[in-house]
């Protein structure tokens, strides 16, 4: 296979790779700086110009671009134009491919995607690696007939026409990311394993939402037991939503979930089918490839473009019950798209069934919880522990004056700024979060530790009120009556 061929020659040019790549990053960031800070446009000398041309030639299937009219120099002063777009209009997408690209390619891509995209207004994160490329992102609505041509005629081309299509979500709202990140990693996902143990042309079975949900429907009938389906998931994500049946592991890191994978398939027969899914299917197409070319499996099913595609479809099905309950987890502002009306988890604070996920707005806390819409407005979007909710409740009391929504603010040496996207996605719904420099939160932990860890089971942080005597924060009703 042609793809296979290219990830020996890859390994074989490696090094020399990597050294020219580091090389050219330094000279670039260098005359970068220079040219943006000394040199006026115009005047840029003729030796800088030279080096960015020789450096940028380096592969030639990079300079067509669809519609980009930036030329080589241009390139170097990537503008992002998000202001020129209504921030309600964003939709947000994704997509993907694993494809062996070299280290110089990558430069120059990442060069590429913040120039293009920057013009085009879309926000978001994108990973490029060795191993191909990974986009979640938000574009303006009145931008994707553009960025559908610019994936079609020139990103397409360079993935061997074969990246994936553009996965857009099916809940939308605000702006979902603040800014727009390419960057370079040494993987798209950490496996945890020595990439010679594996290949990733050995490519799982990619079902449409349709075949996905018709052979996991009558999967039992047909076989008489019931299918093994795997979330390759982290805990959180499937905390609030899955697939009816689904094997959840309690992984915190993609590497914990690929050894639960193993160890879930360990003593099947190799011929048995092996279903798995994640938010956009990337995460499974290397679990899949690991799985048939590393354990010898036959088939792993996967449901191509994952929850998003199948959730996208089974919103379009009149007469079928969607397979998945509940919310979609994502990495963005929106923390999630609903599936069903189902509410599978529960607020760490009061108990109550509950689906909305958000980050402690103190931010040297920042405790990921799930956390109902009435306790976040109670406790100022704080995790309610006392010291959490003190920090947040005085900052916000003494300088309302000098905060201002729009951006950041410094008082006192506490830093604000504001959160685009939390609650029902409407425009009144930024979050402040609040920090200050040298201040850590007084229960260390890190950004994987558990909300359950930090604060017990739902609801027993708020004993913390009653033992120090204080009465909780009056209730969002109560401050309306
Ligand atoms: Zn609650
Ligand atoms: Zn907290």
């Amino acid at each position: 296979m042609s793809g296979q061929g290219r990830f020996e020659k890859k390994s074989a040019i490696n090094m020399f790779c990597r050294l020219f790549s580091r090389q050219s990053t330094l000279l670039r960031k260098t005359i970068t700086t220079k040219t943006l800070t000394i040199f006026p446009k115009a005047l840029t000398p003729s030796f800088v110009q030279h080096s960015m041309q020789a450096t940028s030639s380096k592969n030639s299937s990079l300079q067509a671009s669809a519609f980009s009219t930036a030329s080589t120099l241009e390139r170097h002063f990537p503008v992002s134009k998000i202001e020129n777009y209504d921030s309600s209009t964003y939709k947000t997408l994704a997509f993907y491919k694993f494809y062996p690209l070299t280290k110089p390619e990558l430069e120059d891509l990442k060069e590429k995607l913040l120039a293009d995209f920057g013009e085009l207004g879309i926000v978001g994160r994108i990973y490029i690696s060795t191993e191909g490329i990974n986009a979640q992102i938000a574009c303006p609505e009145e931008c994707l007939p553009k960025l559908q041509a610019y994936h079609d005629e020139y990103l397409k081309p360079m993935f061997d026409g074969d990246l994936m299509d553009l996965n857009i979500g099916t809940e939308h709202g605000k702006r979902s990311f603040r800014a727009l990140h390419v960057r370079i990693r040494k993987q798209l996902i950490a496996d945890g394993l020595d990439s010679s143990t594996y290949d990733l042309t050995n490519v799982p079975s990619h079902l449409s939402p349709a075949e996905w949900h018709e052979k996991l429907t009558n999967y039992e009938k047909k076989h008489g037991k019931k299918p093994i389906l795997i979330d390759m998931r982290n805990h959180y994500e499937s905390n609030i939503g899955f697939f009816d049946g689904a094997i959840c592991p309690d992984a915190d890191t993609y590497k914990d979930s690929i050894t639960a994978m193993n160890e879930i398939c360990d003593n099947l027969p190799r011929d048995q089918e092996i279903f798995m899914y994640c938010t956009g299917g990337i995460r499974c197409t290397k679990a899949g490839a690991i799985l048939q070319s590393a354990s010898g499996f036959d088939t792993v099913h996967l449901v191509d473009g994952g929850i998003t595609s199948y959730g996208r479809w089974v919103a379009e099905q009149e007469d079928k019950v969607s397979l998945f309950r509940g919310k979609n987890f994502t990495f963005d502002a929106r923390m999630g798209e609903k599936i069903t009306d189902e509410l599978l988890g529960k607020c760490q604070l009061c108990g109550q069934p509950c689906n909305r996920y958000q980050n402690c707005s103190h931010a040297s806390c920042n405790i990921l919880m799930v956390c109902c819409p009435s306790c976040a407005s109670q406790f100022l979007n704080t995790c309610a522990r006392l010291q959490c909710y003190d920090t947040v409740h005085e900052f916000m009391g003494s300088t309302k004056e000098h905060y201002h929504p729009a951006g950041p603010v410094l008082v006192d040496g506490v830093r604000a700024f504001t959160k685009q996207g939390e609650k029902d996605m409407d425009a009144s719904s930024h979050r402040v979060v609040i920090g200050k420099k040298g201040v850590s939160c007084d229960h260390e932990h890190t950004r994987r530790t558990r909300a359950i860890e930090v604060l017990g089971e739902p609801g027993e942080v708020l004993k913390e009120w009653a033992k120090a005597g204080r009465d909780l924060p009056p209730k969002p009703t109560d401050i309306n009556a």
